[in-house]
């Protein structure tokens, strides 16, 4: 039986329509959510993907300030987060990767405010989500979560994640274990990963290689959740192999329309909560 498809659209559609009702509360009050986006990069792809934040954001109510950096020396970045982080009519900071190699990323990292820091990239962002601490998570690991918790609870589930990155893997981790879940995470490293995934309920792809994942890598009925955006000349596809996987899995979620479709969603809703708490 061919698997079911994890839609990201359906998730969306009822999330945005609560995020516009919270935004509309907030204004009531006299808030005006707002995200301050810095962007050092000329990268086609993440200029592609800010429009769309702001084009979703905008249709939301959320204002969103974009200051665009040529090359800039670390400290002028650091100076930008500190007059943020200060800044009343900002609710949240985000600083689009990738970053020129001259910049300190580690500086960057230690600056992030908690409060702001909506795509969880800050040290006390990570360190209040090890300690279970009220926090933003990043973005994508959140989503990924969001769409395999779409099937059912991760209690007492096997997981295994492929990528241990900052952004997705090693938070993505800390979320499934905080909802009880027992966590395998492999990497370049790992020996015998193919049976380690094969032995997963659940299974998050995050490696950043087409067709990384094929079906004799997945039990029967498992849960696969593709988190990779690969640009071909074909178009976008992901790191599972979806074609032969679906044909295998209990579930799965595309590229496009999968966790990258939530993601930029879920972000805004952290934009929202930040506006929301600094009111009370
Ligand atoms: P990354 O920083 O390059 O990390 C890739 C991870 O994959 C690393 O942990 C690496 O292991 C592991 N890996 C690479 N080759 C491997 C192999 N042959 N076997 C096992 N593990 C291997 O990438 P990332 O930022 O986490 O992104 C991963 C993918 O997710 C990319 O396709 C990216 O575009 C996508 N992404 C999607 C979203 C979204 O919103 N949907 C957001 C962010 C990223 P080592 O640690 O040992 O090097």
């Amino acid at each position: 039986m061919a698997a079911q498809r994890l839609d990201g659209k359906a998730l969306v559609r009822e999330r945005r329509r609560l995020l516009a009702d919270r935004v509309a509360r907030c204004a009531k009050q006299g808030v005006f959510p707002r995200l301050a986006v810095a962007v050092a990069t000329d990268d086609p792809s993440t200029r592609a993907y800010l429009n769309a934040k702001r084009r979703l954001a905008e249709r939301i109510g959320i204002g969103v300030r974009v200051t665009s950096l040529s090359d800039p020396p670390t400290e002028e970045l650091l100076a930008l987060i500190d007059e943020w982080a200060r800044d009343r009519e900002i609710s949240g900071i985000l600083v689009e990767t990738p970053l020129p190699s001259s910049i300190d990323v580690r500086a960057v990292r230690r600056a992030l405010p908690a409060d702001k820091d909506v795509d969880g990239a800050g040290i006390a962002s990570l360190g209040r989500l090890m300690a279970g601490q009220p926090g933003f998570a990043p973005a994508t690991a959140e989503a990924a979560l969001i769409l395999a918790e779409s099937v059912g609870p991760l209690a007492g589930r096997r997981v295994a994640i492929i990528g241990r990155s900052l952004v997705v893997g090693r938070p993505l981790a800390l979320l499934a274990t905080a909802r009880d879940a027992t966590v395998t995470v492999c990497h370049s490293k790992t020996r015998d990963l193919a049976q380690i995934a094969r032995e997963a309920d659940v299974l998050f792809v995050a490696v950043g290689r087409p067709a990384f994942v094929t079906a004799d890598m997945v039990r029967r009925g498992a849960v696969v959740i593709d988190i990779g955006i690969n640009v071909l000349e074909e178009g976008i596809v992901g790191d599972v192999d979806a074609a032969s996987v679906a044909e295998i899995a209990g579930a799965f979620s595309p590229v496009p329309g999968g966790v990258g479709l939530l993601t930029t969603t879920l972000l805004l809703e952290h934009v929202v909560e930040a506006a929301e708490r600094a009111t009370v």
